[in-house]
């Protein structure tokens, strides 16, 4: 990978919001009023008269889970990069959970276990936010619709107008049953962000245009989540996010992954994932009793009283659209967040690289581009994030599953796997590897710099040092 994508990447990722810019639209419509086009809605406020925001669901609750997402019931974790961006462009969301009880998490309060490793901490003090998907979702609305020039309407977007090869006009209709109001809102740029299922790309097609390639990878995930008291009394657990990841060697009863992260209203954040037929408990009872048998950390965290009930959630791969493979798309159309790519939801980058998406609509409509043809600058930019993203979750859900399936692969994908693990096992027990790796993880830095020759050689002295000196060493302790 050149070092222009790696620095260009890092440019997304550092990006501040414009000052005294050019309006360029008189009205900028986003369907989808979620994380990834409410951060979309940020970026157009300083390009367009006005910004409206098409959603369905009645955004006036305070801070519960809706319809439209599904999802909203499970752990959400914002990672560094998410985050810095969206304090950035939207200052104050994570002063504001912490008001309301959620966590800012930095090395010091974060404890990692791989099987019964835990993994030395890495010295840098990136923070990521604990906090429930609603509170969150709510704190970025009321910074966005705050905006003078941003208003939601609420209706289910149902097609495109179109007028000399451009975006000209959103269809939309409803909201509920009852109300069959229809009708066109005129726009000159118009942003989907209606998540995994938008219809996008089967309007494009039925419209006469490239329907961009569905890229998917087939890794079901299965999640149970609940929710329980955060008691002072259990001081001795001076952690606020716990990850503990499961090898197939270790005796989990089929979970690979499990979480807790300490949210507002004093409690705690449970998950458990298990892939393919491995469905963690759909009860407390069952949920509680796989997280003792597991490890005591886990334990700790789920021996309060149940606040929420399990709830459970699958997915069933991680896809991604090739805009910038269609030949003939509209002008003034772009799209963002899960609509574009959704991944193994485990890795935690779907809100952030939904913030990177928009800072390549910042700088795509920064760069002053060509309105008038399509978007193909923004898409290329927006290739980089998806690609950085595809190949941290997709690259380790496939060497997994090759691995299973006893798969052989081309000499040159199995070399980098095997770089892969080396970092991996060396981020374990040192922490300039647990720092350069979770960098990556954080998406502040590119995959491609986990192959730089001065790291692999430490991570190899890493993992050399602690072959000789036995299983476990001073930094990687036993949980
Ligand atoms: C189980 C699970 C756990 C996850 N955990 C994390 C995590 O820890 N960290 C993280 O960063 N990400 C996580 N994600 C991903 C995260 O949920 C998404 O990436 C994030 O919500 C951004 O998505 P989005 O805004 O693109 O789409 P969504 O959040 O799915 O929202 C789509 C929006 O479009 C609206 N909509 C749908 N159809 C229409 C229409 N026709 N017209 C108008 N509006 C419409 C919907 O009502 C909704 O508001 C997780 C996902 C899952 C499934």
């Amino acid at each position: 990978m050149s070092d222009s994508v790696v620095a260009l990447f890092e440019s997304l990722v550092g990006a501040e919001p414009p000052h005294d810019v050019p309006v360029l639209f008189d009205t900028a419509c986003v369907m989808g009023g979620s994380i990834a086009g409410l951060l979309a809605a940020r970026v157009l406020s300083d390009r367009a008269r006005r910004v409206v925001i098409v959603e369905p669901d009645d955004l006036s609750a305070e801070a519960e889970p809706r319809s439209g997402v599904p999802q909203g019931h499970q752990v959400h974790t914002l990672l560094p990069a998410g985050r810095l961006w969206i304090e950035r462009w939207l200052p104050g969301v994570s002063r504001e959970a912490q008001a309301r009880g959620a966590s800012l998490v930095g090395p010091d309060k974060q404890f990692v276990g791989h099987d019964d490793i835990r993994q030395i901490p890495d010295g840098a003090d990136h923070q990521f936010l604990a906090v429930g998907r609603p509170l969150l979702e709510r704190l970025v609305r009321g910074r966005v619709t705050a905006l003078p020039n941003v208003s939601v309407l609420r209706a289910r977007a149902t097609g495109l107008r179109y007028g000399d090869g451009s975006v000209i006009g959103v269809r939309f209709a409803g909201p509920g049953t009852g109300e069959r109001a229809e009708g066109v809102l005129a726009a000159d740029f118009v942003v989907d962000a209606m998540g995994r299922s938008s219809r996008l790309s089967n309007w494009l097609g039925l419209d006469g245009y490239d329907q961009p390639r569905l890229e998917r990878l087939e890794s079901p995930v299965n999640y149970a989540t609940a929710l329980f008291e955060r008691r002072a009394t259990f001081s001795e657990l001076d952690v606020a996010t716990v990850l503990q990841l499961f090898t197939p060697r270790y005796p989990s009863g089929g979970v690979s992954v499990a979480a807790a992260t300490a949210v507002e209203a004093q409690q705690w954040l449970v998950m458990l994932m298990g892939y393919g037929d491995n469905r963690p408990g759909r009860t407390t009872d069952e949920f509680r009793a796989r997280c003792s048998s597991l490890t005591t950390v886990l334990r700790d965290v789920t021996r309060g009283d149940v606040t929420r009930e399990v709830v459970t959630y699958r997915q069933a791969d991680s896809r991604r659209r090739h805009f910038t493979e269609a030949g003939r798309l509209p002008a003034r159309l772009v799209s963002v967040g899960d609509a574009v790519a959704s991944f193994n939801p485990v890795y935690g980058q779907g809100m952030s690289s939904a913030a990177l998406h928009a800072s390549c609509l910042a700088s795509y409509l920064g760069s002053g581009p060509d309105l008038d043809a399509a978007a193909t600058d923004f898409f290329r930019l927006q290739q980089v994030v998806v690609d950085a993203a595809w190949a941290v979750s997709a690259g380790g859900d496939a060497a997994r599953i090759d691995a299973e399936n006893g798969t052989e692969v081309p000499e040159e994908v199995r070399r980098q796997r095997r770089l892969i693990e080396h970092i991996v096992g060396a981020a374990l027990i040192d922490a300039d590897v647990s720092r350069a790796f979770n960098n990556v993880s954080y998406m502040l830095r590119h995959p491609s710099t986990l192959f730089d020759p001065e790291l692999l050689e430490k991570a190899a002295a890493a993992t050399e040092g602690a072959a000789t000196e036995g299983a476990t060493t001073e930094g990687a302790t036993k949980t």
